[in-house]
């Protein structure tokens, strides 16, 4: 018997028509033997999904406001479907033990984490699996780093005993035994270290897409779907803000070799999207994906000879570490370096941050380039062709849109501009436009 390890994000468990198509599914082949869960997403546009709920619980515990209707509200949209689908999970007693908890005021992690918990118990109950706790093997150091190694041989150590199990995604637990998540759509992160420590023949990742579209499906009308693409672009365009799989969920996966499948829960019949080493070997565009996100602030330092300045680009480093920023890129030329972060990291720093800049750097000048866009055009097939980056300028030109910054990954995997955000959705049209349409 092989082994298939399948995540199912939030739409696919969202209420019982959607947890019956999932059970159809994972029914339909006895391989998929692991199954994790995410917390019951939105059922229709203008829903709430469970883990913003139970966040908006935590703030109204710590701002001492009522947050039981809040809790009330989660714990009803369990029980209709335990109801409605005749699960005997005992429910009760879990939601008791979490009101309990609730008044000692817990982590905004323990409560956002109870989503999946009593999804995977639910879920569990429903297919006749046994519920099998990430708490206790997903690993994470004092610090919040997961222990990658650690968790790979618990899991593997656990599932051993288990022919068939449904484990909740999106956290593990910190030494000290706290409860720790993920960061937003972890549980694709959850779904990839099963997959590695089963040894998986295929990790499933079920969602609402058929798969891996050549742009966001929101900003670009019927992107065309992408039928294979490989571990590094995939990565490229996850982090760059393709949001259908956890960037951090590649990497578990290709350790293995284990391959990537995204499916559609509402269109089990679709291939979806194979990810592997290779790729498509045959590039039938030159591109494989576009992808990007608002919301950066671009540094522009400019010094006279600063090329033969030692130590120029460590000490922009040293402040940016001072101030826990991760920065996103840093093209240089060679009186220049620019410094590319994304907003949240500055977190209403600016200010601070330039000042610092100044005293410690001594720049000529500091240009200041707020509301940034960025977005990566991503292939294997762009660096063997010639004019890939004109065709790109082009049409930004062409649709009338400023680039602010160009940014070429020394992978020659991708080419990334800095463009307003009022321009955002533009741009990421007319560029689809050029290499697919
Ligand atoms: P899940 O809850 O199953 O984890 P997500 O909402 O995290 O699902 O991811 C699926 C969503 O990602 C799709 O509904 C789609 O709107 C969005 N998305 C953004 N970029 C892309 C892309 N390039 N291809 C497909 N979907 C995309
Ligand atoms: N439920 C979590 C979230 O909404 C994790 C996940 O769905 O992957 O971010
Ligand atoms: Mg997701």
């Amino acid at each position: 018997m092989g082994i298939k390890v399948a995540k199912f994000g939030g739409s696919s468990v969202a209420d019982g028509i959607q947890l019956t198509k999932t059970k159809a599914i994972i029914e339909q082949d006895p391989d998929r033997r692991y199954i994790v869960v995410s917390a019951p997403g939105k059922r229709y546009e203008g829903d709430n999904k469970i883990t913003d709920l139970l966040y908006l619980c935590k703030t109204h515990i710590e701002h001492n406001l009522p947050y039981d209707q809040i809790f009330q509200v989660v714990a009803d949209r369990y029980m209709a479907v335990e109801i409605n689908l005749g699960v005997k999970a005992d429910l009760l007693k879990y939601f008791d033990e979490i009101r309990e908890n609730l008044k000692k005021n817990p982590s905004s992690d323990y409560i956002a984490s109870r989503g999946e918990y009593l999804n995977a118990v639910l879920v569990a109950a429903f297919l006749g699996y046994d519920f099998v706790d990430t708490a206790d093997l997903i690993k994470f150091d004092a610090k919040g780093k997961l222990l990658m190694e650690e968790t790979d041989e618990a899991i593997r150590a656990e599932l051993s005993k288990h022919e068939r199990a449904v484990l909740p995604g999106f956290y593990g637990s910190t030494p000290d035994g706290e409860i720790k998540t993920f960061s937003r759509g972890g549980s694709d992160i959850t779904g990839s270290l099963v997959a590695r420590a089963v040894g998986a023949d295929v990790y499933e990742n079920w969602t609402d897409v058929s798969g891996f579209l050549m742009a966001d499906p929101r900003i670009v009308k019927n992107p065309k779907q992408i039928g294979k693409i490989s571990y590094k672009e995939l990565r490229e365009l996850s982090y760059m803000g393709a949001s259908v799989l956890h960037e951090d969920a590649i990497y578990p996966a290709r350790m293995a070799d284990v391959p990537i499948n995204i499916r559609n829960t509402n269109k089990p019949e679709d291939p979806g999207t194979l990810i592997t080493a290779e790729g498509d070997g045959n590039d039938e565009h030159i591109i494989t994906g576009i992808a990007g996100s608002k919301d950066f602030t671009v540094v522009a330092l400019y010094k006279n000879m600063m090329s033969s300045e030692r130590g120029f680009v460590r000490r922009i480093l040293g402040i940016l570490d001072d101030y826990d920023i991760n920065f996103e890129h840093l093209p240089s030329g060679i009186d220049t370096v620019s410094v590319v972060m994304a907003n949240e990291q500055i977190n209403g720093r600016l200010d601070e941050v330039l000042e610092e800049f100044q005293s410690r750097l001594r720049p000529d000048t500091i240009d200041v380039i707020e509301d940034i866009s960025l977005i990566a055009t991503v292939g294997h097939g762009m660096s063997s062709r010639t004019g890939t980056s004109a065709k790109l300028f082009n049409a930004l030109a062409e649709a009338g849109i400023n680039i602010r910054m160009i940014d070429q990954g020394s992978s020659e995997m991708n080419i990334i501009v800095g463009v307003e955000n009022k321009d955002f959705e533009k741009a990421i049209r007319a560029i689809y436009d050029a290499f697919v349409e």
